[in-house]
């Protein structure tokens, strides 16, 4: 998953106001980030680098001017390391003139198009299907939107794209709308971003969420295009986890999303309880709504550390466990004695939630039940949210009992699946369902 941003502006913007940007977009990527720009006395700049933005750009220590600019902010999904080389923007030159792009998605026909590339004697200098989106944006001809339209032809999976070409910004979400896209001004400066509230927190105009198929092409005028072949899929795991509660996706409040779900949660289940504890962040707004609705008081039962990284990443389950336990606090106060519902918005391998029952109990809670806001996770997305292979999914290889055990909770309930597609129709389900609405390696649609 990833944050991506673009300017184009008239008079010209500073960098630091293009970070801001992307500092609202920290939650979609820690690993790396990076732009490339052209200033207003037409010098092509850039830079990018493992870390976080703050941390990246202080190492970059320069403020130019911008005319154009993208960035990107980086959260690699499965099979990828970190490798310096993916970081974003992907950089080249048509005739002399810059084109970049950046990326939010992961195409699920990558491999193919690789190899077809390579068999031309095309060389990548990645292992990142991004490259592959620049590479055969190059080989294309014509303007920009004819470019993107042919290569809607080609492209499958999840591709939603920042470019610079020339001295023009290039915003298009794929034709199956996956990954959000936003697109606001300031005065005569035309901007986009993966999140509405990233554009918000940095006072920038909020104009229309791009919709499915469509795209811009922003030069002296904003030329809107859309592609033919069109198949509504968002991923409804942005809602559930990735985006940010103030943002709205797809038409919605990712808040109000999450509200509801902890009150259908509340509605279908049955235990008695003290008090409604939320895993924060991720849970705390379906742990509002629970609590809403069953009249159980919410209280802060664990508390977290903002200072320390995500412990989802960590390559091994002893690292994730320690990470964990340096991130959340239980209270005593708020546990010792009670009948705790614990709420989450999801359970992927269930190592998060093994521990953090533990930390409950030892604080000296009664009886810990575990409630999730999300159907369970049983298949990996090829679309961009980084989930373990199927084999590490807690709920692909264990009924509900199993997994109750395996995290030592007194009880667990999910957001059942038909409530959860309910107002859901034309969203991506897959990693709940296991069945993709389009091709992908190894199964078919
Ligand atoms: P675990 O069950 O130990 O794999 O961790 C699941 C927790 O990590 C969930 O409760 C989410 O808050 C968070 N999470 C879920 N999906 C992701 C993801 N793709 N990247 C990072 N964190 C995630």
């Amino acid at each position: 998953m990833c944050g991506i941003v673009g300017v184009r502006s008239k008079r010209g913007v500073h960098l630091s106001r293009l970070i801001t940007v992307l500092q609202g977009l920290q939650h979609r990527g820690q690993e790396a980030s990076g732009f490339v720009g052209i200033t207003v006395d037409g010098r092509e700049v850039g830079f990018k680098d493992l870390g976080l933005v703050s941390d990246v750009f202080r190492r970059y220590g320069h403020d130019p001017i911008l005319r154009v600019a993208i960035a990107h902010t980086r959260y690699s999904t499965h099979g990828e390391t970190y490798r310096p080389e993916n970081v974003q923007p992907f950089v080249g030159f048509i005739d002399g003139r810059m084109i970049a792009l950046v990326h939010n998605g992961n195409l699920t026909n990558y491999t193919y198009l690789r190899q077809e590339l390579e068999r031309e004697g095309v060389i990548f200098r990645s292992t990142s299907d991004s490259e592959a989106i620049l590479l055969l944006y190059a080989k294309e001809t014509g303007e920009p939107d004819e470019r993107l339209k042919k290569l809607s032809e080609r492209l499958e999976g999840a591709w939603t794209v920042l470019m610079i070409d020339g001295d023009r910004i290039v915003a298009f979400r794929d034709p199956y709308g996956f990954r959000p896209l936003w697109m606001g001004r300031e005065g005569e400066d035309v901007w986009f971003a993966s999140e509405d509230s990233a554009l918000r927190s940095a006072d920038i105009e909020v104009v229309e969420e791009v919709g499915i198929g469509k795209g811009y092409v922003v030069g002296e005028g904003l030329k809107p295009f859309t592609v033919g072949k069109k198949l509504s899929l968002p991923c409804s795991f942005e809602l559930v986890y990735f985006a940010r509660p103030d943002s709205n996706i797809f038409g919605r409040s990712v808040y109000e999303w999450r509200l509801r779900a902890g009150e259908i949660l509340a509605k279908v289940d049955e235990v008695e309880a003290d008090v409604v504890v939320p895993v924060p962040d991720s849970g705390t707004i379906y742990a509002i709504g629970y609590s809403g609705v069953s009249g159980v008081p919410f209280q802060m039962g664990l508390i977290r550390s903002h200072y320390v990284g995500r412990s989802f990443i960590q390559p091994s389950q002893d690292m994730r466990r320690r990470t964990v336990r340096s991130k959340l606090f239980p209270v005593p106060f708020v546990l010792r004695g009670q009948r705790v519902v614990l709420v989450d918005d999801s359970l992927v391998r269930g190592t998060t939630m093994r521990e953090i029952v533990r930390m409950v109990r030892e604080a000296g809670a009664r009886e810990v039940h575990v409630r999730i806001g999300s159907p369970p996770v049983i298949s990996p997305c090829y679309f961009g949210i980084d989930t373990p292979t199927k084999e590490e999914l807690a709920a692909a290889r264990m009924s509900l009992e199993e997994i109750g055990r395996f995290i030592e909770a007194d009880s667990v309930l999910y957001l059942p699946l038909d409530e959860y597609k309910r107002n859901m129709e034309n969203f991506c389900v897959s990693c709940f369902t296991g069945r993709y609405p389009v091709r992908v390696p190894n199964v078919q649609p």
